[in-house]
């Protein structure tokens, strides 16, 4: 099966109404390459502001949802929510998600399950921890992780798999080209910039990127371009 090439942008807790906003008019005004489905990951109290402003052939995502529709959930979101504010993606299992607040392999997959049969599109994502590359258990630990999230995916056309070694994640550490040639059915990588995104784009298995520093700057739209 082929699909576009894909790059996400993961902004996660940066940014506010005036510096997304320049962000989006860079956005709105650059050029891109059609070829390439874009999608970027707003902070939830921004989803709807980001939505209205952000053109529509660029897709927004939240950064995490709940695994039912609703009730008493302090702090929440429920896919059905995202979906209200014209936002049909979402991001589960980051490794921030993972590592910093907790969640299991199977509270993601049951995210991955309840997000899909509300018509999200899913960025689902897997990586190793540096002890784990160092234990010699990456393979294992991405196995896990991604088969939660297979066990609970139909449609694997809404499902974007973002593998992104934990240990290359926020640092400006880059995998090697070598180290992202993972076999998959879906996405990407790790801190991909600018003077990167070309050579990572044109590895055999990459068909995408997960961006989080980068995509808050106007380097953004050359990561886009990557494959031009
Ligand atoms: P980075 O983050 O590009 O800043 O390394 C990637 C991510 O966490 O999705």
């Amino acid at each position: 099966m082929s699909r576009k090439f894909f790059v996400g942008g993961n902004w996660k807790m940066n940014g506010d109404k005036k510096s997304l906003g320049d962000l989006i008019q860079t956005m709105n005004g650059g050029k891109v390459d059609p070829n390439v489905e874009v999608v970027c990951g707003a902070p939830s109290i921004y989803l709807d502001f980001v939505r209205s402003k952000l053109d529509a052939k660029f897709g927004v995502a939240a950064q995490n949802c709940y695994k039912v529709p609703k009730g008493a959930f302090t702090g929440e979101i429920s896919p059905a929510m995202i979906k209200d504010c014209g936002v049909n993606w979402v991001i589960l299992g980051h490794s921030e998600r993972r590592h910093v607040f907790g969640e299991s392999d199977e509270l993601i997959g049951q995210k991955t399950a309840h997000a899909l049969e509300n018509g999200l599109g899913v960025i689902a994502c897997i990586g190793e921890k540096l002890d784990e590359r160092e234990a010699g258990i990456t393979e294992k630990v991405v196995y896990a992780q991604t088969k939660f999230i297979a066990d609970n995916v139909k449609d694997w056309s809404k499902v974007v798999l973002a593998y992104e070694p934990v240990w290359a994640i926020g640092t400006g550490k880059t995998a090697s080209p070598q180290q992202v040639n993972i076999k998959t059915e879906g996405v990407a990588e790790g801190s991909v910039t600018g003077g990167t995104c070309k050579e990572l784009g044109s590895q055999k298995d990459v068909d995408g990127f997960l961006v989080g520093g980068a995509s808050l700057k106007p380097e953004f739209i050359d990561i886009i371009n990557a494959k031009q």
